[in-house]
């Protein structure tokens, strides 16, 4: 397919805001694509080139891709960083300067969707010397051959921001309208944006979108789920999870009593321990041992320790395990908070000495695969027993997550208060009959944790925006009070609105601090501190990246205090002082 017909597309979604017609546009472009061309075109539409289990990444830095767009246009790097920064979307810069290139090549418009995918495709296999260049150089050649419009989408997708507001469940809906159809008779009324379906294809329509969301759950893959759907129900059901590909997790919700979490999940609950770690999904497929975070990354070759637990100590020829891995002290055997291991994900060297520092204890809560069997649909409780059956336990090494079971608040209570004392981060309280539901919050599990009083603090600094968020302040550097001086403590651009009439926007705040602007490096700006905000957070840790040896985790501005003043703003002792209560 010429990747004209794609772009044109793609402006098409992006111009509506509407989801109904977002859905309606898509439909009919996946209702017209052959089955040779479905797998990829459905990863394109997602601004993928690759399905959303595949780690693999073009690898395209900014920099790189200025230069790429200097190359196929002859225009100077410092030009497009300049309206880069004005218009915060190098995708438009890059068709703008397509637009002004004097010389047109005869070959523009004749970029296909294969060659797109081709050259990134390329460009993530490439290593060793000489990779910058081969990656500039494949960039500038899909550049050179594209319209402006191409070249918007091109760089879009090469940075992994098509920005062209399609969500999940909207490739999901397009899917069904495009496949089921016929069997559905769904008209979209672009006028009202409206499919008026009476109750009874309303129910019909339901099935479907959950057909298809299972075989997107189990599989991770909208390529694999449009091919087979446009083949028909049969396919999609031929869809099953697999060890050999990761899984979207389970997530929790939010609730701000244990009476709360009760009137969710039900009674008697299960009832574990929070541990302050990170997700690890262990999977073993013919032999091998697989493990992902929650963002599906692998990161098998950070925690060889953990592959020699799972070998040992759990049974199984084949399976998928749900867990969080936890740090924890190897000298005082004290768990400790995540910040003080995350290094361990990222890391891809010194392994040995990391294991031996930074060491990880894994807690397994749930097992949704088990021997050539697809668990998803098999009550909780049973998942448990089967993890208890199956695994031998090392303390400090590999356990199943501590728990109890109980339908008393006060019970409840003692667990949630011995598990703050053990530096956990709160609880969770699961539905024992529930069955897994990949991807989603749905309040079969449910987290409860302790609340901070929020932090009145100064604004000393910003962030010019990208993208969206482009000719804004973005993100804020905040500071508290010692001695007459202002310490920064984090940076923070959540709780920020895009839009005025949901709250605090960034074209206020922008508006507000503009003219308080005392300095400017790169996007990076500094603020005279009269602007007080409060700052909510979910931790206060020790950290050497800002001044005042702090750092909030998990911060979100909640609003702006005009009446307050900088004498107002919280002092570093008071700072200090609750992040030794925390403790
Ligand atoms: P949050 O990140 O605050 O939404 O909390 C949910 C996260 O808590 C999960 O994604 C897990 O990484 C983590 N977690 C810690 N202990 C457990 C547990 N026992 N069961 C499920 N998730 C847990």
């Amino acid at each position: 397919m010429l990747y004209l017909e794609l772009a044109k597309i793609y402006e098409s979604l992006e111009k509506t805001s509407k989801r109904l017609e977002k859905t309606f546009i898509l439909s009919k472009f996946f209702k017209k694509i052959s089955k040779k061309e479905a797998r990829d075109l459905a990863y394109l539409a997602k601004g993928k080139i690759f399905a959303d289990w595949n780690e693999e990444v073009v690898g395209v830095s900014t920099q790189l891709t200025i230069k790429a767009i200097s190359k196929a246009t002859g225009i100077s790097e410092e030009k497009i960083v300049k309206d880069w920064r004005k218009i915060g979307d190098l995708g438009k810069v890059a068709e703008s300067s397509i637009e002004k290139k004097k010389q047109k090549t005869l070959l523009s418009g004749r970029l296909t969707t294969q060659k797109v995918i081709d050259n990134l495709r390329k460009a993530t296999k490439l290593e060793g010397s000489g990779t910058v260049e081969r990656k500039l150089a494949l960039v500038a050649e899909l550049l050179t051959v594209s319209k402006p419009i191409e070249a918007r989408y091109v760089i879009r997708t090469l940075l992994e921001e098509l920005r062209i507001g399609v969500a999940e469940g909207t490739i999901r809906d397009a899917i069904v309208w495009a496949a089921f159809d016929k069997k559905l008779d769904i008209t979209y009324n672009k006028k009202k944006n409206d499919i008026s379906l009476d109750e009874k294809q309303r129910e019909e329509y339901n099935r479907y979108v959950d057909i298809v969301q299972g075989a997107y759950d189990r599989s991770n893959d909208f390529g694999l789920v449009l091919e087979a759907a446009l083949e028909g129900e049969k396919e999609l059901q031929k869809i099953k999870l697999s060890p050999e590909r990761p899984v979207k997790v389970e997530l929790c919700l939010k609730v701000d009593s244990i009476s709360e979490g009760f009137k969710r999940v039900g009674t008697p609950a299960e009832i574990e321990l929070k541990y302050d770690g990170f997700r690890m999904l262990i999977h073993k497929f013919k032999g091998k041992i697989t493990i992902y975070t929650r963002r599906l990354e692998n990161v098998t070759k950070q925690f060889p320790e953990v592959v020699e637990y799972v070998k040992n100590q759990i049974k199984g020829e084949n399976f998928i395990l749900d867990s969080e891995a936890v740090g924890f002290n190897p000298k005082n055997k004290e768990y400790r908070p995540f910040q003080e291991i995350s290094q361990r994900i990222k890391r891809k060297y010194e392994i040995d000495k990391l294991k031996k520092e930074l060491p990880v204890e894994v807690n397994i809560f749930d097992c949704i695969y088990y021997n050539n069997r697809d668990l998803i649909k098999t009550p909780f409780r049973e998942r448990r027993r089967l993890i208890e059956k199956i695994i031998k336990e090392i303390p400090w090494k590999l356990k199943l997550a501590e728990r109890v079971v109980t339908d008393n608040e006060d019970k409840a209570e003692k667990f949630y208060k011995e598990a703050l004392k053990r530096k956990m981060e709160g609880i969770i309280m699961k539905n024992l009959n529930s069955f897994y539901q990949p991807g989603s919050r749905v309040g079969t599990w449910v987290k409860f944790k302790p609340v901070q009083e929020p932090f009145e603090l100064a604004i000393v600094g910003a962030e010019w925006g990208t993208g969206k968020r482009g000719g804004w302040l973005s993100s804020f550097i905040v500071a508290c009070r010692h001695e007459g001086h202002i310490l920064e403590i984090g940076k923070v651009g959540t709780g920020v609105k895009e839009k005025s009439e949901q709250g605090l926007s960034f074209g206020e705040l922008t508006k507000i601090l503009k003219p308080l602007i005392i300095g400017e490096k790169g996007r990076t700006v500094k603020i005279k501190p009269k602007i007080i905000v409060e700052v909510g957070y979910q931790e206060i840790q020790k950290s050497p990246t800002y001044k005042s040896g702090f750092a909030l985790r998990f911060p979100r501005i909640i609003k702006l205090r005009h009446d307050k003043g900088i004498d107002d703003v919280h002092s570093l002792t008071e700072i200090k002082k609750r992040y030794t209560s925390q403790k």
